[in-house]
């Protein structure tokens, strides 16, 4: 079992208060190391020490910061099995699950190493501006924005750190970053990657402790000049209610739909849905929630997706074999299975699954879910499906976009013309067809409408979003050829 410190001004140390706490396996509750907890106070001195780290890294040549950065990238690669077996063990995710995501962490801050040293600018056609004539020029500069704070949540330790990281660095910023409180070590383990890669004192900083003592010091303080948030719409809303005039990304909740019409390979679509339904025990802001499926194929659609997510292992994250692990806790786990049972309760019907063990929850079914019911209606962030039935895409449609919520969508279908109305009118930030919505690539703008958020992540946009735009003209004297 490791300790660790905060990470602030490229030194490792305590809390200014010396308080630690343990963090533990959600599967067993073994202790899988312990860390500072930091208060508000240390929020305050990584601030200060961004702010050093900004001064030096803002004037480091593109090229300079993309040789430390690729050299961060292929530690990410080398540590990739050490950090999965970190993840498992603090986040209760399978093994398997694990490795996918540590093996993206070297390729994200590649992809993110890359864009940050393409910041063209646009040069301006002044002169078709009446009045303005040829001796002048124009153009625009891509500049960091300086102090960025990320706050990154449990679910995905470290994918969701690097969808923030690795861009923020790429731009030439500094970072604060809060990794979520139940999942620490991943994101320490990713930081030492930069530290060890030569990434200059200050420039990326970690303050391991609660959401709601760090949240307002570090989102309040006027020195920030971006706050990326990935967490639940209700955090999110808090955030936005109090960071004041600064940049804000805000990667929100969701109540995914999955649209079935009658005209879909059902076999394709239950094979993609026993995944995306239950990758990451449920608990994906992309997760497969709500499926709408055609009226005329409910009992087929069942009858193919019931022995699917049967076959589904549940279990020990760490054994071989299972492919779905724990919740992130006993409470979660309790949370989702007052949630099925209040669904079952009013009417809807248990298929299979739902069966509760500690925070193992059996992969579930509930099919007649009343589509505008709490189950439909809110985040589960739990293994189950809601399956309410559609009369047709229209139909489909509407009830799709019935919930507060916009994040990813998928539709299964074979006819092209419903394809292309569903993408146009579907409100959610992502549209897959023919797969669920849970599915990402990394280099891809994702982020979400309504109440899943606001601005896109994917290098590409992200560090569109951690860069200020500036605006510069040269005024020459009027001439005139002879
Ligand atoms: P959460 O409770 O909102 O926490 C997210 C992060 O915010 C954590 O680091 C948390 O710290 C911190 N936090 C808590 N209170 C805060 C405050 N007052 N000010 C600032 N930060 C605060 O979310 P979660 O339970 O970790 O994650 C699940 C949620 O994230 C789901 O709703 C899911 O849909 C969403 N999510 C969205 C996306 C997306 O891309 N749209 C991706 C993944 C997850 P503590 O851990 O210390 O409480």
């Amino acid at each position: 079992m490791e300790s660790h410190k905060l990470l602030i001004g490229g030194a490792w140390v305590d809390a200014v208060n010396g308080e630690r706490e343990d963090v533990t396996s959600p599967f067993n509750g073994d202790i899988v190391g312990d860390v500072a907890v930091a208060r508000p106070a240390d929020a305050e001195r990584a601030i200060t020490a961004a702010l050093s780290g900004f001064d030096v890294w803002r004037r480091t040549p593109a090229h300079v910061r993309f040789a430390i950065l690729t050299k961060a990238a292929a530690l990410a690669d080398e540590r990739a099995e050490e950090m999965a077996q970190i993840m498992s063990r603090e986040n209760g995710k399978s093994l398997v699950e694990a490795r996918g995501e540590a093996g993206r962490s070297g390729d994200i801050i590649r992809l993110s190493a890359f864009e940050g040293s393409q910041l063209y600018g646009d040069s301006l056609p002044l002169d078709a501006n009446k009045g303005t004539g040829l001796e002048k020029l124009g153009f625009t500069i891509h500049q960091p924005v300086g102090v960025v704070v990320a706050i990154s949540p449990f679910n995905y330790p470290a994918l969701l750190v690097m969808h923030k990281v690795a861009p923020a660095l790429a731009a030439g910023n500094a970072v604060v970053l809060k990794p979520a409180r139940a999942t620490p070590l991943t994101a320490l383990a990713l930081a030492k990657c930069f530290v060890d890669a030569g990434l200059p004192d200050g420039v990326l900083n970690v303050v391991t402790g609660g959401g709601s003592d760090l949240g307002d010091a570090l989102v309040r303080d006027t020195r920030v000049r971006k706050i990326s948030f990935t967490g639940s719409t209700r955090v999110g809303e808090h955030i936005a209610s109090i960071a004041g005039i600064k940049k804000l990304s805000l990667e929100l909740g969701a109540s995914g739909p999955v649209i079935v019409l009658d005209d879909a390979d059902i076999d394709a679509a239950t094979t993609s849905i026993a995944l995306g339904g239950y990758i990451n025990a449920g608990q994906v802001c992309i997760s497969a929630q709500r499926i709408i499926v055609h009226e005329k194929i409910v009992d087929d659609f069942l009858s193919a997706l019931t022995p699917k997510v049967q076959a589904i292992r549940v279990g020990d994250p760490l054994a071989e074999g299972t492919a779905v692990g724990s919740m992130i806790s006993r409470a979660e786990a309790d949370r989702v299975t007052a949630s099925i049972r209040a669904a079952v309760t009013s009417g809807a019907r248990l298929v299979t699954g739902g069966e509760q063990d500690g925070s193992i929850i059996q992969p579930a079914i509930v099919a007649d879910v009343d589509p505008f019911s709490p189950f439909a209606q809110d985040e589960l962030f739990g293994p189950a499906v809601a399956v309410s039935a559609a009369r047709n895409l229209e139909h489909a449609i509407d009830l799709a976009n019935s919930t507060a919520y916009g994040l990813g969508a998928g539709v299964f279908t074979n006819n092209m013309s419903n394809s292309i109305r569903a993408i146009r009118e579907i409100e959610s930030g992502v549209v897959h067809i023919n797969w669920t919505q849970l599915w990402r690539a990394d280099l891809m703008p994702y982020g979400g409408f309504k109440a899943s958020g606001i601005g896109k992540e994917g290098p590409r946009s992200a560090i569109a979003e951690m860069t200020e735009i500036k605006t510069v003209i040269l005024h020459g004297t009027p001439w005139t050829h002879s």
